[in-house]
């Protein structure tokens, strides 16, 4: 049987079909934009949004760059996105982590308009994903709970492990998979006797940002593991949180690293631009 989960075979189908949703949306005269903020000059952001504009382009999704410099203040950050939410040309708006100290991502975070923050972070989006109703989910968890419904793993009923606990991932992963009635377990550096808690998992989600940290010790035959993990290592490759070698022999279905969950992180992102362009 084939254990590996195809995120880059899905985010292609997604980017396919979000295409032709875009070109009917052409023909109505509207035309999704989204709207980027970089500060500074992160090498790995500046890759990560490298990325995004060529999915953008890809799917006919039009996209605007806004490169603030390093030094940039806390009122300038917050006038553009302000200027971004009143605009009608821009459906989705989103500030790419890390900014620089000084900078307060909670607070750009919060300034974004609700319906434009197709990163799902902003409290009302987050707090919506808590009550299970409609709303942007960030990006990540999304794909995730995309992946396993393409593969048709239920998680209904399952004990889902969630390894780490951010913003952006660990916590809106809890909250995806309790609306879809897992038994959630969510553990970061604070927890105690890890092996024996990711030992439990059927299905086990690791956003650690460790390289290999997950050995085959730590999990269950047949579970179902996904890795989150990007880690660039000296020499430039990229691994993620799991040791897949190890694990692979162990799982029932495993996602690679790269072209598990981070295509399907820009899809998604793609899929919520339109999704706010529909909802406008
Ligand atoms: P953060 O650094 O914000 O969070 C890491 C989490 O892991 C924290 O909750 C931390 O615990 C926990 N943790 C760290 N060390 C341990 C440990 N030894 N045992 C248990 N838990 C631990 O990272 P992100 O959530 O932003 O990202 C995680 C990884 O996923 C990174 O490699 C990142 O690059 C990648 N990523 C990939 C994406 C994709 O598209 N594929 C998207 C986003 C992220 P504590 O809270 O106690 O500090």
């Amino acid at each position: 049987m084939e254990k590996i989960l195809d995120g880059k075979a899905l985010a292609k189908k997604i980017r396919e079909n979000l295409k032709n949703e875009v070109l009917e949306l052409n023909r109505k005269n509207i035309f999704p934009k989204l709207a980027v903020i970089m500060i500074g000059n992160d090498a790995s952001s500046a890759i990560y949004v490298k990325n995004k504009s060529k999915v953008a382009e890809e799917i006919g999704i039009k996209y605007e760059e806004h490169l603030l410099a390093e030094n940039t203040k806390m009122d300038e950050l917050l006038n553009l996105i302000n200027e971004l939410n009143n605009s009608k040309d821009i459906h989705g708006i989103l500030v790419q982590s890390p900014i620089p100290n000084g900078l307060d991502i909670n607070e750009a975070i919060k300034a974004i308009s609700p319906t434009k923050d197709v990163d799902g972070f902003h409290p009302i989006n987050v707090g919506k994903l808590a009550l299970n109703q409609d709303c942007f989910v960030s990006c990540t968890p999304y794909g995730i709970i995309k992946l396993l419904e393409e593969y048709n793993i239920s998680v209904e009923g399952k004990h889902a492990v969630v390894v780490g606990r951010s913003n952006i991932v660990g916590k809106p992963m809890m909250l995806a998979l309790l609306n879809k009635n897992a038994t959630v377990t969510v553990c970061h550096s604070k927890t105690k006797n890890l092996p024996e808690i990711t030992k439990q998992a059927d299905i086990l989600i690791c956003a650690i940002g460790k390289s290999k940290f997950i050995t085959k010790e730590m999990v269950k035959t047949n579970a179902v593991v996904i890795d989150v993990g990007i880690n660039r290592g000296e020499d430039g490759k990229v691994t993620g949180d799991v040791d897949f070698e190890g694990v692979y022999e162990k799982a029932s279905y495993i996602t690679p690293v790269p072209g598990g969950i981070g295509p399907m992180t820009i899809a998604m992102l793609m899929n919520n631009v339109v999704k706010a362009t529909k909802s406008m």
